[in-house]
């Protein structure tokens, strides 16, 4: 916009230059008497006019400018769905506490999950060393994360993160409300996926660690195993039916609807599952976890039409 009246002042001047000359030569030879106060007028209108075609140009190179990025703004809210863009519209002007309370709000009610998931997010637990953490537990039904989500991250990852815990929470509320997956089948998933990281990594639990590496001494693995998953399994169910009693009492999902259909693949991954490491990194079991690869795909979705919002706003954090 600067080069654009830069450029045109450039161009007016000489022409206004040239033309004040010419006119105040004709009034010297006409009457010398008024040289003086005349040239002061006509030299005033000039300038008068000067301005005025500055002005004018001006204008027109800004009105070019701003057309061009109205146009470059409606291309970027093309392409985020109505729906969505309503809800960054709401989002616009706030920032931090506000900001995460609000847009957690606004992605709960676009997700469908509107009194399933939690109500509030907890801050807990500390930052990785090279990473900011969330959760989503699938026993207390609770999203978290580590104080630098609200402290370090601009925005677009706070909203991509939320997003990324709420697919989590529609992913597990959605087999507990699938037809002929129980509580206790659900927290079976859980128990295994427990026990294989409990065995993988030994520092995460060291009670367990301890006995199970003495059982494996005295050949009473299996045994030791199985009392462990009757113990935490009894302890899971209770708590588990608690959190979810609200879940519990919705309308079934039918088992060989689409919705069913990936609530039963949800639970095979779920009893894969490996959680990320005390540095916060994840193996490739687990970013292939499908569990995972749909929480991260779309999270990142959202992230993108966020991003397209702020550009069209040009909000910068
Ligand atoms: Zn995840």
């Amino acid at each position: 916009m600067q080069s654009v009246s830069g450029t045109s002042s450039v161009y007016s001047n000489p022409y206004i230059q040239r033309k004040n000359n010419n006119k105040s030569s004709n009034m010297i030879s006409f009457a010398s008497q008024k040289q003086d106060s005349s040239e002061k007028v006509s030299n005033k209108k000039l300038i008068g006019w000067a301005v005025g075609i500055g002005a004018l140009l001006l204008t027109v190179g800004a009105a070019v400018v701003t057309r061009g990025r109205a146009i470059q703004k409606q291309k970027l809210l093309a392409q985020i769905p109505n729906d969505l863009q309503v809800r960054f519209e709401s989002l616009k002007n706030l920032k931090g506490k506000d900001f995460v309370d609000k847009a957690y709000a606004e992605m709960v009610d676009y997700m469908g999950l509107k009194g399933i998931a939690p109500e509030k997010i907890i801050k807990d637990g500390t930052d990785g060393i090279m990473s900011v953490q969330g959760g989503y537990s699938m026993i207390d039904n609770t999203i978290s994360y580590t104080p630098g989500f609200f402290e370090k991250l601009d925005r677009v990852k706070q909203l991509n993160l939320l997003s990324h815990e709420l697919t989590h929470c529609r992913q597990y509320t959605n087999m507990l409300r699938t037809e002929g997956i129980t509580v206790e089948k659900y927290v079976e998933s859980i128990v295994d996926s427990m026990i294989k990281n409990s065995i993988k990594s030994p520092l995460d639990n060291p009670g367990f660690t301890n006995q199970y590496k003495n059982a494996v001494k005295k050949g009473t693995e299996k045994e030791f195993l199985a009392r462990v998953k009757e113990s935490w399994s009894k302890d899971l169910t209770a708590k588990v039916q608690e959190s979810y009693k609200d879940v519990l009492k919705m309308p079934k999902i039918k088992a060989d609807s689409p919705e069913g259909k990936k609530a039963y693949e949800y639970l095979k991954a779920n009893s894969e599952y490996e959680t990320l490491d005390a540095f916060g990194f994840g193996s490739d079991a687990y970013k292939n976890n499908p569990l995972e690869t749909e929480a991260y795909a779309f999270g990142d979705k959202i992230e993108a039409y966020f991003n397209k919002f702020c550009e069209a706003y040009k909000i910068i954090d």
